[in-house]
């Protein structure tokens, strides 16, 4: 018999009871280190104060209005947003998914106003995750997110990854954007390295072609930077945010310049919930707190540590692990043993990560995760390796 919640997820024999920071505590006692932080979502860790502040104070005056009123919230978060980034404009959504459909809607009607109708398809790259959607899995077109849930979405092309010939032979009179991830999350937390992010915002501009670049997971402070583009210091035409941008409440956004939203006039797209008081009330209090430069500071220093640690932990465990890879508190271990052993081995250890593809294990923790915090992962992690060492023994 079919269980009551509809079985699309393999969840690992884990309930949660509490958070506080970094920690989990189920209801038998057990606490939990958490590096994954609902993947990449509870940037400020679990009932931070001021987030708990901002929710119940919205919460006692003024849940949900819809977007046919005024919203103050909804008003101050995107100028918060615009303050401090490349955008002139935001839409707010409730996920990942909806800022990816958005994104896609938003080029295309560019192009539609610009004369340039043709202009319908849109490049991604192998290894790509830009959410569930009947938009983004026609996006990615991998076999596992597409069978049996066609006919898809035309105008799509996907090229190899870090391949720019395949990228530049893929462009033609149709092409009207590119959509990237600055640093992949699914996908292994494979980055993409300045210059060539540099030399794709180039392409951009000489080919004409709309740069989208989705931020759901690397963004909202976890490279180092508010954004993570920020980093190759360029800016895109539409950037999709999520995940950390709510704290742990539904909450996305679309940003965009004023010449990429040119099309999107009143009537063109909506959303009942996105952008309500409550959830941009919390988003303002995160936005509040992590674009702060001496915020980000303190996140590059903590990665800086936890890199080194974990560089070390990778010498002293070579068959466990192979490689670090990622940028700021984006992290990912390359494992020799199947990645998901890994993951275990951390449940055995009471610490969380969380897999991805490319045999990757992901460390995602809060943003303002302590040093003391840092060295007991690092603990737990290297007892887990151990364990799995034991056990190969
Ligand atoms: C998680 C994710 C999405 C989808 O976001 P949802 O909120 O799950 O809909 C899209 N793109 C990237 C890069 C993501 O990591």
């Amino acid at each position: 018999m079919i269980s009551s919640v509809l079985p699309t997820y393999n969840r690992a024999p884990l309930q949660f009871t509490k958070g506080e920071g970094s920690w989990l505590t189920t209801a038998d006692g057990r606490r939990l280190l958490d590096l994954g932080s609902g993947i990449a979502v509870n940037v400020l860790g679990h009932a931070h104060p001021a987030l708990v502040e901002a929710l119940t104070n919205q919460a006692q005056n003024l849940w949900h209005v819809s977007n046919l009123y005024d919203i103050p919230q909804q008003q101050a978060l995107a100028d918060k947003l615009v303050e401090t980034s490349f955008a002139d404009t935001v839409f707010f959504t409730n996920s990942g998914t909806e800022a990816c459909e958005l994104a896609i809607k938003m080029a295309r009607k560019y192009w539609h106003d610009q004369g340039q109708p043709e202009k319908t398809d849109i490049i991604t790259f192998e290894g790509a995750f830009h959410g569930r959607s009947s938009a983004a899995i026609a996006a990615v077109n991998t076999p596992k997110m597409v069978d049996g849930f066609g006919p898809l979405l035309p105008g799509f092309v996907q090229v190899p990854w870090a391949d720019s010939e395949a990228l530049k032979s893929a462009i033609t009179e149709t092409t009207g954007a590119i959509m990237i991830e600055p640093v992949q999350g699914e996908g292994g937390i494979r980055a993409v390295p300045d210059n060539c992010l540099k030399a794709l915002r180039d392409l951009c501009d000489e080919k004409g072609i709309l740069l989208i670049l989705d931020e759901v997971q690397c963004g909202v402070g976890r490279t180092g930077k508010l954004f993570a583009h920020e980093w190759a210091g360029i800016t895109p035409d539409i950037m999709m945010v999520a995940k950390g941008i709510g704290g742990g409440f539904p909450l996305g956004a679309v940003l965009a310049t004023e010449n990429a939203a040119s099309g999107m006039v009143a009537g063109t797209h909506g959303s009942t919930y996105g952008g309500n008081p409550l959830g941009c009330a919390v988003g303002k209090a995160v936005l509040d707190i992590v674009a702060e430069p001496a915020f980000l500071e303190d996140v590059n220093a903590q990665a800086g540590l936890l890199r080194q640690k974990l560089e070390g932990l990778v010498a002293s465990h070579p068959t466990i692990f192979e490689s670090v890879r990622g940028s700021g508190l984006m992290l990912g271990l390359r494992c020799v043993v199947p990645a998901g052993e890994v993951v275990q081995a951390g449940y055995d250890q009471d610490v969380i990560t969380v897999p991805a593809a490319d045999n990757v294990a992901r460390l995602l923790p809060a943003l303002n995760i302590t040093k003391e915090d840092i060295n007991e992962a690092i603990t737990r992690l290297d007892a887990a390796a151990t364990q799995l060492e034991t056990t190969a023994a």
